[in-house]
């Protein structure tokens, strides 16, 4: 066991399965990372809690704290769209921002988000908002390069059973998709068997 304190880090978390490679290489270099879903553009909500409990069941796994805050908004990124604004860098700078308002008003002196695992993601983006929120904030941004461990994370998420969506998040996104028919059966699929829930 390492005798170095580990350091608290706040891990902005996008889903269970990109949590997996980040949250192996941070543990191994003696950081203590707290696992924080603040993501309204994962949408509609039915798949924003599909990811949430997917998340959960990781925070048991390793047995790491895990703190959720907001909720699915499609109005707002559906606004965005139609404004011109480029809606990723505003999807990062969101998300970011309200995970460096989390780490400065509870004693994390540095914040990370597992956006940095995906070679699908826009890494100078998420970078450039990192960085200007750390400054911001009085933080460290860890701008790590987790992107060679994408696939060793899926297959980590894949042995855990988490599950592993097939679309980025927002429901622009989700039109984009090439499995967006299948993807809104089983979204039709879920609200159903919630309705039957609660009704029963
Ligand atoms: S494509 Fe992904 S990163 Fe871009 S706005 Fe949609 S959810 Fe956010």
């Amino acid at each position: 066991m390492s005798n170095i304190q580990a350091e608290k880090i706040l891990l902005h978390t996008c889903c269970g399965p990109c949590a997996e490679y980040p949250v192996q290489e941070l543990l191994a270099a003696d950081y203590a990372p707290t696992l924080y879903y603040f993501n309204p553009n994962i949408q509609p909500q039915v798949e924003w809690q599909r990811r949430y409990e997917s998340l959960q069941k990781f925070s048991e796994i390793t047995d790491l704290p895990l703190i959720a805050e907001g909720s699915s908004e499609t109005g707002r990124w559906l606004e965005i769209e139609s404004s011109g604004i480029d809606r990723c860098r505003y999807c990062y700078e969101t998300r970011l921002e309200k995970a460096a308002q989390f780490a400065h008003s509870h004693g994390f002196p540095v914040f990370t988000t597992t956006l940095l695992v995906s070679p699908y993601q826009q890494r100078d983006l998420i970078i450039e908002a990192g960085r200007k929120l750390a400054a911001k904030y009085g933080l460290e941004f860890l701008a790590a390069d987790w992107r060679p461990g994408y696939r060793q994370g899926q297959q980590m998420a894949r042995e855990h059973g988490l599950y592993r969506q097939r679309y980025c998040g927002c429901i622009i996104s989700l039109g984009e998709s090439s499995f967006k028919d299948k993807i809104k059966k089983e979204h039709d699929q879920l609200i159903r068997s919630l309705d039957k829930a609660k009704n029963s």
